[in-house]
């Protein structure tokens, strides 16, 4: 069977948590976090500041905060999940798949 692995792992990984999104959520900056990793950050900094900023790029957000469901994200989340013989994970999403290095 002809695969075409790629490894996805930065897209389909939340920089806060550095797992896979649960809830993934896009900032209007186009960072993408899980909802209670994005809310936890955001939550720290309206302690001290008046206004939140991405917790990864720093552009400011504003006083309020938009939470955009990313549904792009979303559907990576719950496509297909397999485990290989050799203990590998492979993702499929459509007619691809997708090799995930797994981290316990
Ligand atoms: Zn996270
Ligand atoms: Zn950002």
């Amino acid at each position: 069977m002809p695969i075409s692995a790629l490894v996805l792992e930065d897209e389909l990984s939340c920089s806060i948590c550095l797992s896979l999104y649960r809830n993934p959520v896009s900032l209007c900056c186009g960072h993408s976090f899980c909802k209670q990793c994005v809310q936890k950050a955001l939550g720290v900094q309206q302690q001290a500041k008046a206004s939140y900023s991405c917790p990864l790029c720093r552009v400011e957000l504003g006083p309020i905060l938009e939470l955009q469901n990313n549904f792009h994200l979303s559907s990576v989340s719950l496509a297909a999940w397999l485990l290989d013989s050799g203990e590998n994970y492979w993702l499929l999403l459509g007619q691809k798949y997708f090799c995930w290095r797994w981290r316990p």
